[in-house]
C-alpha cells in the first residue's frame, strides 16, 4: 500500500520567529507511524534552521523552488547542490504560482526534476489545469501532458520516487476544492499517464497527492479515495495545530 504523503507549503509566509514557532509546536507530536509523512516546504531563508531543528524527527523539510544547474551566474536563485548540502529532502517544481509568475514552464520543470534526482532530492511536481481548461473539457489532456513532459527521459526508478500533486488552479487558495470524486478522477487518470509511460508496477507505486484548499474538515474525505495519496496544502498549513491534523489524518 502507498504510505501518504502530507506536504505543508507556506509559500511567501512567516517571518524567522514564526517558522521555528511553528517547527517547536509540532515535530514532537508528528505521529510516528510509517503510513504518512510529513514536510514543511518553507521559504529557503529559513530551511537551514529548519533542517536542524528537525534532525532526528520525522518532519521532513522541503524547498519551494531551485534552479536546474549546479551553480553560476543567475543571480537570485539556488541550487539543489545547496539544497542538498544544508540537508533539504524534498522540493516543490512547478507550482502553478511559478508557471504563472514566474515563467516556469513543463520543460523547466522536467530540467529540475532530473537536477532533483541528480542531487539526491525528491521532487513534488505540481500539475493542474484552469478553470477556463476545465470547462472546456481539456482537464485531462493539459495535466496528462503535463505529467509526462515532467517526467520525460527519467529512469523507471525516478518516476517511482516522484511525487506527484495534482492542484486544480482554481482550487488553489479560494476555498473551493474539487469534489472527491472529481479529484480522484484527474489522479486515476495521471496514474494512467504513468503507467503508460513506465509500467502499471511503477504507476501504483508512485505517490499522488491532490492540492487546493484542503482542511482538516475535508481531508479525510479526499484521502479516502482510491488514488489520492496525500495532500499539498498552503492555507491550512500554516497554524501548527491544522498541519497536525492533516498529517493525522494520513494514518486513519
Ligand atoms: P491552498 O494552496 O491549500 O491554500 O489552496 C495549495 C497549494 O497551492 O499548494
Amino acid at each position: 500500500m502507498r504510505k501518504k504523503v502530507i506536504a505543508g507549503n507556506w509559500k511567501m509566509n512567516k517571518v524567522s520567529s514564526e517558522a521555528a514557532q511553528f517547527v517547536d509546536d509540532v515535530v514532537g507530536k508528528v505521529p510516528d507511524s510509517d503510513q504518512v509523512e510529513a514536510i514543511v516546504c518553507a521559504p529557503f531563508l529559513y530551511l537551514s534552521s529548519l533542517v536542524e531543528k528537525t534532525k532526528g524527527t520525522k518532519v521532513q523539510i522541503a524547498a519551494q523552488n531551485m534552479h536546474f544547474e549546479d551553480n553560476g551566474a543567475y543571480t537570485g536563485e539556488v541550487s539543489p547542490v545547496m539544497l542538498k548540502d544544508i540537508g533539504v529532502s524534498h522540493v516543490v517544481l512547478g507550482h502553478s504560482e511559478r508557471r504563472e509568475y514566474f515563467a516556469e514552464t513543463d520543460e523547466t520543470v522536467n530540467k529540475k526534476t532530473h537536477a532533483a534526482f541528480n542531487h539526491g532530492l525528491t521532487p513534488i511536481v505540481c500539475v493542474g489545469e484552469t478553470l477556463e481548461q476545465r470547462e472546456a473539457n481539456e482537464t485531462m489532456s493539459h495535466v496528462g501532458s503535463q505529467v509526462e513532459e515532467a517526467l520525460r527521459g527519467l529512469s523507471d526508478e525516478q518516476v517511482t520516487n516522484t511525487i506527484i500533486a495534482y492542484e486544480p488552479i482554481w482550487a488553489i487558495g479560494t476555498g473551493k476544492t474539487a469534489s472527491s470524486e472529481d479529484a480522484n478522477e484527474v489522479c486515476a487518470h495521471i496514474r494512467q499517464v504513468i503507467k503508460k509511460v513506465t509500467s502499471e508496477d511503477i504507476a501504483e507505486k508512485v505517490v499522488i497527492q491532490y492540492g487546493g484548499s484542503v482542511k482538516p474538515s475535508n481531508v479525510d474525505e479526499l484521502l479516502a479515495q482510491s488514488d489520492i495519496d496525500g495532500a499539498l496544502v498552503g492555507g491550512a498549513s500554516l497554524e501548527a495545530e491544522s498541519f497536525l491534523q492533516l498529517v493525522e489524518a494520513g494514518i486513519k
